[in-house]
C-alpha cells in the first residue's frame, strides 16, 4: 500500500486530530536525557520513532550508511528523492498494524519508541543558506496600501518574478528558542536623526519553509521538475521583524537588521510526498509569467494555518489569524526555479520562506502590520490587553496543518516568546 493511503493504520495510536498520522513521519532532529546526542526521528502519535536505532538494528535498507545518528537530516537529504521516497514507504512498513517486525520485537520497541514528552527537539536541518521571499499577493497589497497608498499597492516588478532578499542562516532557530528584542537605528518620518535603541515595532510574520534537500550547480538553470524534485519538505516559519528598524534601513537594498536578529522554525520538516494528496493550482496567474517561471502542475497545497497571540499575563492563545498556503500567488517551486536562475548555486539545507501569507479577508492577515493596520487598529486579546505590536513576554504560536479525510498531515507547531533585551 501507498504510504499516503488514508487507509492505512499503525500499531502505534493515534488520535484522528493527532498531527503526526502514520500517513505523515515528518522528520526531526531529537535527544534525550539517556542519550544525549542528537539524532534523526520521524514522529508518529505521540512517539518519536529513533531511525539511527532502526538502522542500527538493519531495519532500514542498506547504504544509508549511518546518516540517522547525525544531528541534522542534511545527509539523509542528500542522498537524494529515490531514497526519500524508498526510507518514507519501508518506515511506513514497519509501523503498520498488521507488520509484527517492530510490533512484536519488545526490545527495540523500547528502544526505538519514545514518548515525545521525553525528547528535546533540535533545529532539524543545518540551514545552508536563508532567502524570504514576498510571494502573497494580498500581503504584498496590505503593506503597499498602508506605504504607497491604493494606486501604487504593488511594485511594477511585483507580478513578473517572486521578489525576495537574502536572509542570515546563522539565526534560524527551533521552536521554543527565545527571541531578544532587537536593538537598531530607529528613525520615525517626525524625528530630524536616527537614534539607537530597541525596537518598538517589533512583529511576526506567518510563513511557511521550504527545504531544500538537493543541490544545483552554478550556472545551472531549473526547470520546473527538477526544482520540484529538489524539494525534501516544509516547515512553518515566523520570520520575526522590527518595522521601525526595517522602515529606516529598507531603502535601497532592502531588508537588512530587521529581518536578521532571529528566524523560527517548527521542529518537524513534513516531507513533499506527504503533502502530495493536499496539492492544488494557486490563483490565475495574469500577466503571463516568462517562460522560464511557467508551471504545469499544482504546486500549491491546501494547508491551513492559524496564529495564537499570548500576553505574559495570560494563560491561552488568543487566535489573530486563519489562513491558507494554498492563496499565494508564486509557488515554492516557481520561487527555486527563479533562486537559480542567474546561476545562483543551491544547497542541501537552503531554506526558502514563503513569504508573509495573507488571504483577501481581514481575519486571514498574516502579521500584525497587517492587523492592527500599521499601529492605528489594535487588536483586543483580554480585557485591558491591546496590540499593535509585539511587548516584551508576549508569545506567538504557530499552527499548521493539511485536513484529509479521517487524518490530518500536521505541522506541530512553531512558538516564540519575546524576552526584553
Ligand atoms: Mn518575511
Amino acid at each position: 500500500m501507498h504510504p499516503n493511503d488514508p487507509s492505512l493504520r499503525s500499531f502505534v495510536e493515534v488520535v484522528p486530530s493527532s498531527d503526526f498520522p502514520i500517513q505523515n513521519l515528518p522528520y526531526g532532529v531529537f535527544s534525550t536525557a539517556a542519550t544525549p546526542s542528537p539524532r534523526v526521528g520521524v514522529a508518529i502519535g505521540k512517539f518519536v520513532l529513533d531511525l539511527s536505532e532502526m538502522e542500527r538494528a538493519g531495519k532500514l535498507g542498506e547504504g544509508l550508511s549511518d546518516v540517522f545518528a547525525s544531528p541534522s537530516v542534511n545527509p539523509f537529504m542528500a542522498f537524494g528523492p529515490v531514497a526519500w521516497t524508498e526510507t518514507r514507504a519501508r518506515i511506513s512498513a514497519l509501523l503498520r498494524h498488521d507488520n509484527p517486525e517492530l510490533r512484536d520485537d519488545t526490545a527495540l520497541r523500547e528502544r526505538a519508541l519514545i514518548p515525545l514528552e521525553k525528547a528535546k527537539l533540535h533545529l532539524p536541518l543545518a540551514v545552508s543558506g536563508y532567502t524570504d521571499f514576498y510571494s502573497s499577493r494580498e500581503h504584498a497589497t496590505n503593506v503597499g496600501v498602508m506605504f504607497r497608498g491604493k494606486d501604487n499597492a504593488l511594485q511594477p516588478n511585483w507580478l513578473h518574478m517572486p521578489i525576495g532578499y537574502n536572509g542570515r542562516a546563522s539565526t534560524v532557530v527551533v521552536s521554543g528558542t527565545e527571541v531578544l528584542r532587537p536593538h537598531g537605528q530607529l528613525k520615525p518620518p517626525s524625528a530630524d536623526v536616527p537614534w539607537f535603541g530597541p525596537c518598538k515595532r517589533l512583529d511576526f510574520e506567518l510563513e511557511i519553509g521550504v527545504v531544500i534537500g538537493q543541490s544545483s550547480r552554478m550556472g545551472e538553470r531549473l526547470t520546473e521538475c527538477q526544482a520540484e524534485a529538489m524539494i525534501f519538505g516544509f516547515v512553518l516559519l515566523n520570520d520575526w521583524s522590527a518595522r521601525d528598524i526595517q522602515q529606516w534601513e529598507y531603502v535601497p537594498l532592502g531588508p537588512f537588521q530587521a529581518k536578521a536578529f532571529a528566524t523560527s522554525i517548527s521542529p518537524w520538516i513534513v516531507t513533499r510526498e506527504a503533502l502530495e494528496p493536499f496539492r492544488l493550482h494557486g490563483p490565475a496567474q495574469e500577466p503571463e509569467p516568462l517562460a522560464y517561471l511557467r508551471q504545469t502542475k499544482a504546486n500549491n497545497y491546501d494547508l491551513r494555518l492559524e496564529v495564537g497571540l499570548r500576553a505574559a499575563r495570560m494563560k491561552d492563545y488568543v487566535t489573530i489569524s486563519n489562513t491558507n498556503f494554498k492563496y499565494m500567488y508564486w509557488s515554492s517551486v516557481q520561487q527555486l526555479v527563479h533562486h537559480a536562475s542567474s546561476g545562483c548555486t543551491m544547497n542541501v539545507g537552503d531554506l526558502l520562506g514563503s513569504g508573509t501569507i495573507s488571504g483577501s479577508e481581514k481575519h486571514q492577515r498574516g502579521s500584525l502590520l497587517e492587523i492592527g493596520w500599521n499601529g492605528t487598529e489594535p487588536v483586543e486579546l483580554a480585557e485591558h490587553t491591546r496590540r499593535t505590536f509585539l511587548e516584551d513576554g508576549d508569545s506567538v504560536n504557530i499552527l499548521g496543518f493539511c485536513q484529509g479525510d479521517g487524518y490530518r498531515i500536521g505541522f506541530g507547531s512553531v512558538e516564540g516568546t519575546i524576552v526584553a533585551s
